[in-house]
C-alpha cells in the first residue's frame, strides 16, 4: 500500500513537470475524436492524453500529438463521442453479478418454457447448489396460473430450487428446496405471509411475502468462490457498458472482502465505493474509517439506510392515502422504529465522520430524513458531510428548497421513472406524481442529482437512463411525448448527473467524473454520437471501448 501510494504521487509529480514540458510522451493517446469533457472550462476537444492513470493533456490533435512518442499507443477514435466513464451512484453490485448468471424466466412465454428453462438451468448447477433468481410473470403466459412444485419436480430432482416473481413478492419451491426447509401440510402460516395450498391443504410451492422467508432461511450463503465468480460477471458487465465506477449500497461484508481480493490482484475494472447498512456503523467508526476512505479502486465510509418502502408495493411512507388504496400511507422501515433511532445512529455515524446515505421514496419519509438530516447539522454544523438522499421519488414540493439548504444530494433512478410510470399515477393521483422523479425541479433549485440504475433491480445500461432522463416516455409506449414532461431534463444535464453528480457523491470530483488534465483516465468511446441522435434512438447507443485508469478494459466485438 505505501509503495502503490509512493508510486502515485510520484506519477503526479511527473505530471505537474509534463505539463510545463509537452515533449515528455503519453502512455495513451486518443485522437480524432469529439470530447464532451463535462468540464465547464473547456467543454470539448479532440484528443486525450494519458499517463498511466491520469488524464495528461487535452486539445486539438496537433496539440495532443506532441505528447507521442515511440511508446505511446494511439487509438484512433475515427470521430466518435467520447465521454467520461459512467459513475453508476446506486448498485447491487454482486447480486447484480449472481443474477447474470441465474436462469432467466422475466420472458418464458409459457408454463412450458418455464419449466423447459429450469431444467436447463439445473442440468448445469454444481450438484449441492441452489437454482435461484428466475424473475417470472405468469401474467404473460397465454394460461396465467401460478407455478407449482409438480410442474418442476420431474426436471429438477434433488437440486433445490427458489425461483422468484419479477416483483419479489412471491417465489416457487420445488419438493427438494421444501424438504431441506422442513415444509409440509402441518406447516402452519407465518405473519405477513402466505405457504400457499392445494384443496388437500398441501403446499403447492408458492411461498409469498414473509412466508418466503421459510425457505430463504436454508440456503447457504455465498461461498468466497461464488462471490467471486459474482463480481466478476458484474465487473466484466459494467465493462461493456461503459460503466467505470459504482456505488455499492448495503453491501455484505464478505463483498467487501470478494472487491478486497480482486484489488489485490488487480482485477477491478470499475471502481467501487462500498456503502454498508447504516445498523453495522460501528463496524467502520471503530477502526477509523472516514468517508472515502481507500484508494482510488475500492473506497469504503459511507452508511445506507432505509427510511420506508417502494411504491410498487405501496410501502412508500406518505402524508396522504395512496389515490386507489385509501386508509393506507405506507410504512416507515424497521429501523424507524422509532425514528430518534434512527437519528441517533446516524448522529454518531456523522460523528464519526461517516457519509450518510438513506433510501427514502415517499414523500413523507423523504421529510423526515430532511428532518433529521437538519438536526444533525444543527448539532455538529455543516461540514460538507454530503447527506444523501437514495431515490427521493415523490416530492412534497416545499421539500425542494429544503434540499438545498440542507445540501443534500438526490440519487435517482431515471429508468424507475420510465418503468413506474406507467401505473405510478393511479396510485398518487396527478398533483403528486406532478412532483415524482422530479429532476427538473432539482435542478432548478440547485439540488445535485447523482444518477444510477439501483442494478439489478433496473437495468445497468447507462443508455437506458439517458434516454429516461430525456424522454420520459414510459416503457408501454403510452407516452411517447413524456411523462410529467416539465421534469425531463437535457442530455447534457443527464449525462454530467451520470459522472460529475456520481463522483461529487461519492467525494470524488477532483479524481473523476469529466475528462480534466490531472483526473484519472476513465473514458470510453460510443459507437454513435448521442447528441445527434434523435432523444428515443440513445438507448440503443453502445459502448464501442471502455478506458480504466489508462486502461483498455473492453472494446466492442467488431472494434478490437
Ligand atoms: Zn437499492
Amino acid at each position: 500500500m505505501k509503495y502503490k501510494l509512493t508510486i502515485y504521487s510520484l506519477l503526479l509529480a511527473i505530471s505537474v513537470c509534463a505539463r510545463a514540458q509537452p515533449k515528455s510522451s503519453a502512455t495513451l493517446i486518443i485522437t480524432n475524436a469529439t470530447i464532451h469533457t463535462v468540464d465547464k472550462q473547456h467543454p470539448k476537444a479532440e484528443a486525450v492524453a494519458v499517463l498511466g492513470e491520469q488524464i495528461m493533456a487535452l486539445g486539438s490533435r496537433a496539440d495532443i500529438d506532441l505528447w507521442r512518442g515511440p511508446q505511446t499507443k494511439v487509438i484512433d477514435a475515427g470521430g466518435k463521442l467520447l465521454l467520461p466513464g459512467f459513475n453508476d451512484a446506486h448498485v447491487h453490485f454482486i447480486q447484480g453479478g449472481a443474477q447474470l448468471d441465474q436462469v432467466s424466466l422475466t420472458d418464458a412465454a409459457s408454463l412450458q418454457e418455464f419449466a423447459r428453462r429450469i431444467g436447463a438451468q439445473v442440468s448445469k448447477t454444481p450438484k449441492g447448489e441452489w437454482v435461484l433468481g428466475g424473475r417470472w410473470d405468469e401474467t404473460k403466459w397465454p394460461n396465467p396460473e401460478l407455478p407449482t412444485k409438480e410442474l418442476v419436480d420431474p426436471v429438477t430432482g434433488d437440486t433445490p430450487i427458489f425461483v422468484e416473481r419479477y416483483d419479489g413478492h412471491e417465489a416457487l419451491a420445488n419438493s427438494a428446496a421444501m424438504k431441506l426447509a422442513g415444509i409440509n401440510a402441518k406447516t402452519a402460516d407465518i405473519p405477513g405471509g402466505v405457504i400457499v395450498r392445494d384443496a388437500s391443504g398441501n403446499p403447492t410451492g408458492i411461498f409469498k411475502d414473509a412466508a418466503q422467508e421459510l425457505i430463504y432461511k436454508v440456503i447457504p450463503p455465498m461461498s468466497r468462490e461464488q462471490r467471486l465468480r459474482a463480481a466478476r460477471r458484474a465487473l466484466e458487465h459494467a465493462a461493456s457498458l461503459g460503466v467505470t465506477s459504482v456505488q455499492h449500497m448495503n453491501p455484505d461484508f464478505a463483498d467487501v472482502a470478494a472487491y478486497s481480493e480482486l484489488a489485490e490482484k488487480g482485477e477491478l475494472t470499475s471502481r467501487i465505493y462500498a456503502v454498508p447498512m447504516e445498523t453495522q456503523w460501528q463496524d467502520q467508526a471503530k477502526i477509523g474509517i472516514r468517508h472515502a476512505w481507500g484508494s482510488p479502486y475500492l473506497r469504503l465510509g459511507a452508511v445506507k439506510g432505509y427510511a420506508d418502502g417502494s411504491l410498487g408495493s405501496r410501502t412508500a411512507y406518505m402524508f396522504e392515502p395512496f389515490a386507489d388504496d385509501p386508509g393506507n400511507r405506507g410504512l416507515l422501515s424497521a429501523e424507524m422504529h422509532p425514528p430518534t433511532a434512527m437519528r441517533d445512529r446516524l448522529m454518531q455515524a456523522d460523528a464519526a465522520g461517516l457519509q450518510l446515505r438513506v433510501h427514502a421514496i415517499g414523500d413523507r419519509a423523504i421529510s423526515m430524513m430532511l428532518d433529521i438530516f437538519s438536526d444533525i447539522e444543527k448539532e455538529h454544523g455543516y461540514h460538507d458531510q454530503r447527506f444523501v438522499i437514495e431515490h427521493a421519488q415523490h416530492m412534497a414540493k416545499k421539500d425542494f428548497a429544503r434540499f438545498a439548504t440542507l445540501h443534500v444530494i438526490a440519487s435517482m433512478q431515471p429508468y424507475h421513472a420510465i418503468d413506474d410510470g406507467r401505473w405510478a399515477e393511479k396510485r398518487l393521483g396527478y398533483d403528486r406524481a406532478r412532483y415524482s422523479y422530479a429532476w427538473h425541479s432539482f435542478l432548478d433549485h440547485g439540488v445535485t442529482l447523482a444518477f444510477g440504475t439501483d442494478w439489478p433491480v433496473a437495468p445497468l445500461n447507462p443508455m437506458l437512463g439517458l434516454y429516461a432522463a430525456v424522454t420520459r416516455a414510459t416503457l408501454d409506449g403510452k407516452d411517447p411525448g413524456g411523462w410529467i414532461p416539465e421534469e425531463k431534463i437535457t442530455l447534457p444535464e443527464a449525462i454530467e448527473a451520470y459522472t460529475m453528480g456520481a463522483a461529487f457523491a461519492e467525494f470524488q470530483e477532483r479524481e473523476k467524473g469529466s475528462i480534466t488534465p490531472g483526473k484519472l483516465a476513465d473514458m470510453i468511446i460510443l459507437s454513435d454520437n448521442i447528441f445527434d441522435l434523435k432523444p428515443e434512438a440513445i438507448r440503443n447507443a453502445k459502448v464501442a471501448t471502455t478506458i480504466v485508469g489508462g486502461k483498455v478494459v473492453y472494446e466492442e466485438a467488431g472494434n478490437r
